[in-house]
């Protein structure tokens, strides 16, 4: 793919049975929602994840505002969510008029910082949502003892930690409800996808719902609530499905290239890197984040400009939903202050880390990083 001498930070691997799936979706005419990939998909996923019910959908962002909105939330109620995350995570809780309270990361793993979270809580409180980032679980005990303490939905977002554990249990079965994104960075990915996973019968019911604008049963074209087209197709399901089966092949790939930016830059000066594990996980390196210290002059926009200058490809950190324009024109997060988020911003990116690059280029990028700081 890439032979331009140019590494770019993701590209998919789609070498298993995606091109035979998919001739089969055209073969017998499949193509629609209607086709047996996407069941098919749905229950290895939810066998995989361990949950009762999987809900296809398309795409991560959908997944998010179908699950908050899924769960009864609505105006006046308020999510607490990370700031350092996805715009779509802050969209899903103000798309159902929701207030998402935004809380601090931590500086050593970048999630959701859960000693801050119990002050967040108020009365009008429905809600927490966590965000596994970058390839370590949030932590989640201590999120999931305030969660039961004051009778709070746990939503979590395990767009970026398919296949990731917490002490052994698997991300996305923690919570009331879980989303996952099946985009090509994402290391399952159909091009454009989604999953919504869940134990309870009538949330699953729900969403099933919401997927299919509210078609009635015995009244199809009677609606009693307005619903959305989710619909994930046959043939984005069939790709799913043949990336499912190659997915430990994905994991333990994620984990090696982990393990060469490991080996190249452990120990460098001025560079903080992801911990490699924490005493409730190891490190699945969904994308090889880095730091740049304080007492680097360079800042993220710098060390990005001059690493594409020398044919390296990155991404820059999530920019903190308390500074995303959108949100404070709309009112929200008045005077807040989060300098953990803040400084990550402005002095972390990603480095390439996509399934389809040939590791001697990952192991390239590394030596450029190297020599460039
Ligand atoms: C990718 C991602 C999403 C959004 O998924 P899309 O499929 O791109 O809509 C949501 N949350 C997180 C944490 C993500 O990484």
């Amino acid at each position: 793919m890439a032979d331009t001498g140019f590494i770019p930070v993701n590209e998919p691997l789609l070498d298993g049975n995606e091109k035979r799936y998919l001739d089969e979706c055209v073969d017998t005419g499949w193509i629609s929602s209607v086709g047996p990939f996407v069941r098919r998909f749905e229950e290895m996923f939810a066998g995989y994840v361990g949950c009762r019910h999987a809900v296809a959908v398309t795409n991560g962002t959908t997944a998010l505002e179908a699950s908050v909105r899924a769960l009864g939330i609505g105006e006046g109620d308020e999510v607490i969510i990370p700031s350092f995350t996805i715009i779509s995570c802050a969209a899903a809780v103000v798309r159902n008029s929701a207030v998402p309270v935004v809380v601090d990361c931590d500086p050593v793993t970048w999630n959701m910082d859960v000693s801050k979270i119990e002050e967040c809580v108020t009365e009008r409180t429905k809600a927490i949502m966590a965000v596994h980032i970058y390839g370590l679980p949030v932590d989640m005990d201590p999120l999931l003892d305030v969660a039961k303490r004051h009778g709070l939905f746990v939503i979590e977002d395990c767009a970026q930690a398919i296949g990731l554990r917490y002490k052994g249990r698997m991300c996305g079965a923690m919570g009331d409800i879980s989303t996952f994104s099946f985009y090509p960075n994402k290391h399952v990915t159909t091009g454009e996808g989604g999953m919504i996973l869940m134990d309870d019968d009538s949330l699953a019911k729900r969403c099933e719902s919401f997927r299919d604008l509210c078609f009635k049963p015995g009244e199809r074209f009677v609606h009693d609530e307005l619903g959305w087209n989710l619909r994930m197709t046959n043939m984005q399901a069939a790709l799913g499905v043949a990336q499912l089966e190659r997915l430990e092949e994905h994991l333990e790939r994620k984990r090696r290239i982990g393990r060469i930016y490991q080996e190249a830059l452990g120990g460098m000066e001025g560079l903080q890197l992801p911990p490699p594990r924490m005493d409730y996980a190891e490190n699945l390196y969904w994308v090889f984040g880095v730091v740049l210290d304080d007492s680097m002059e360079m800042d993220a926009k710098g060390a990005m400009a001059a690493l594409r200058e020398k044919g390296v490809g990155t991404r820059p950190f999530f920019w903190p939903m308390h500074e995303q324009p959108v949100l404070r024109d709309m009112g929200f997060f008045e005077g807040e202050s989060l300098l953990v988020s803040e400084r990550i911003a402005r002095r972390g990116f990603y480095l390439p880390s996509g399934l389809g690059t040939p590791l001697e280029q990952i192991a390239a990028a590394a030596e450029v990083v190297k020599e460039l700081f």
